[in-house]
């Protein structure tokens, strides 16, 4: 019998930002380390989410600011936007990005082999290599990081050509003149503004009651009074029947309560989910229990299998970069004996980025009434903010809810400038236990947008600074 090479201590089947943050987490953490992709280096993430669709929404942001110049003093004649630079642009920022992860891996001793991973034993792999052979891969310790891909929805026409997916939109060469968006979460919403910023019309269609359906309400409110004034139409509580072709253009058909309704495109955006890449890994075959298309797991990563673990889109939870990165640490950690930090979920901050750009973290305020929970709140404008007058982007606002007692900060909604970035220091401060008392006692430079968060702190405080306090109710004399 042909004896079995050297096991890895862990075998990462998937090089998303799960998967590579894991695999370079074990290698620092002394364990011999691998990991299988089939297809890039960076997932989807890194190729065909995050970071382009972020290069794209920021050419869109550059392209409305000199069409703004003037009001800035700023003459800009003949302003236009060009897609075919931006597509080279972004396709330029990947493949440096791409390079980078590369040189990450290699640099911390992580074997990368290229092909598709099947499980073929309690302690194996089986790889089928680029160049069609097979490969049997051994390991002590297996991450399942195999990600996502886009959902289909079983609408009919859903596969006539022009009825696309966020892959499809990357792919395209030029902006459509007309798009409907089917779907109004973050993939949705990020397309709507990219394509409307390049003067196409564009049409978003929900099922749900808002737009962006995880926010809260008045964040939805204001996104869509702003993609109102951009020119991009919403509709609501609306479910598309059927896609059909028409001549030169697409036909979407939706029933809006009783009535129906149709709009015509060249392009149509399927951007209604995502699904874990589970089917087709054998990993049943090793005894791990699925859930219908997802690896369920603890807050370690671990599978109901000892020495299965599995991280980020694969589980079907949380969609998000920064959530299979911090899980892919976690796992690496737990693997190497040092898992004493285990995935909180009601820290799990997530972002959009719109203009405005919309960010939150944990309890919504919907969310403590129904559990019961007192609560505060904090909510500031951007308008009142200084350094957001002098940018010019003083729309929105932060909402900051905290316990009623004893002040903790237990959730944080923004909708505004940088809200991306601002939502850290809400989550930091949840992390920490921290209160709004403990916020406001934290000097925020001036004139910045975090100061925003500070004035939130103020209000839910009951002492405002930089806007007018509740007007105070004095008892009649005598
Ligand atoms: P993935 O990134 O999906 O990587 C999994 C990898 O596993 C893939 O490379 C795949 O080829 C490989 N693989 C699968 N099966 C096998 C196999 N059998 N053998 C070998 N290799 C295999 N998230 C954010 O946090 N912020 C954003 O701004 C954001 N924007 C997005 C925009 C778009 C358009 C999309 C589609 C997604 C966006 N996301 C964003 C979500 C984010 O991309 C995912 O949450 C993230 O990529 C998940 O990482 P992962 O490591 O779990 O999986």
């Amino acid at each position: 019998m042909q004896h079995p090479r050297e096991a890895y201590d862990v075998l990462v089947i998937g090089a998303g930002p799960g998967g590579y943050t894991a695999a370079i987490r074990a290698a620092q953490l002394g364990l011999s380390t691998a990991v299988v992709e089939r297809e890039e280096l960076g997932g989807v993430c890194l190729n065909r989410g995050c970071i382009p669709s972020k290069a794209m929404l920021r050419s869109a942001e550059v392209l409305d600011l000199a069409r703004n110049a003037p009001a800035f003093g700023v003459t800009a004649d003949n302003v236009r936007g060009n897609y075919a630079t931006v597509v080279e642009r972004r396709d330029r920022i990947v493949a440096h990005m791409l390079q980078g992860v590369t040189n990450l891996l290699k640099g911390n001793g992580v074997d990368v082999i290229r092909g598709t991973a099947t499980v073929a034993d309690a302690d194996s792999v089986a790889v089928q290599l680029i160049d069609g052979t097979t490969d049997i891969v051994y390991f002590r310790n297996l991450i399942v990081a195999t990600g996502s891909s886009a959902a289909r929805p079983p609408i009919l026409g859903a596969n006539l050509p022009g009825v696309i997916d966020s892959d499809g939109a990357l792919a395209l060469r030029e902006a459509p003149r007309r798009a409907v968006v089917i779907g109004g979460g973050a993939v949705g919403v990020e397309w709507a503004a990219i394509w409307s910023a390049f003067d196409a019309e564009v049409t978003v269609l929900e099922m749900l009651p808002q737009l962006v359906p995880t926010e809260e309400p008045e964040i939805a409110r204001e996104l869509t009074r702003t993609f109102a004034k951009q020119g991009i139409s919403v509709a609501t509580g609306v479910q598309v029947r059927e896609i059909r072709r028409e001549g030169d253009h697409l036909a979407v058909v939706a029933a809006a309560g009783d009535e129906e309704r149709i709009t015509e495109a060249d392009i149509v955006l399927l951007a209604v989910g995502r699904r874990p890449n589970v089917d087709g890994l054998n990993l049943e075959g090793i005894g791990v229990d699925l859930e219908p298309r997802r690896v369920p797991t603890d807050a370690y990563g671990r599978t109901n299998v000892p020495n299965i673990f599995a991280i980020g889109d694969a589980t079907g939870r949380f969609l998000l970069a920064h959530v299979a990165a911090h899980q892919g640490i976690i796992a690496a950690a737990t693997i190497a004996g040092q898992g004493d930090h285990a995935f909180d979920q009601r820290i799990v901050p997530a972002a959009i980025f719109t203009h405005p750009e919309i960010a939150s973290v944990g309890l919504h305020e919907a969310e403590a009434a129904a559990q019961g929970v007192p609560v505060r709140i904090g909510r500031f404008p951007f308008a009142a903010n200084g350094r957001a007058a002098a940018a010019g982007e003083a729309g929105g606002f932060v909402k900051i809810i905290a316990h009623q007692e004893t002040g903790e900060v237990l959730g944080c909604h923004i909708v505004g400038p940088n809200a991306g970035d601002l939502i850290a220091e809400a989550s930091l401060a949840m992390t920490l236990h921290a209160t709004i008392d403990q916020l406001a006692a934290t000097i925020h430079v001036h004139p910045t947008f975090s100061e925003a968060m500070l004035e939130a702190a103020f209000v839910a405080q009951g002492t405002p600074v930089h806007i007018p306090p509740r007007p105070i109710r004095r008892e009649a004399a005598g």
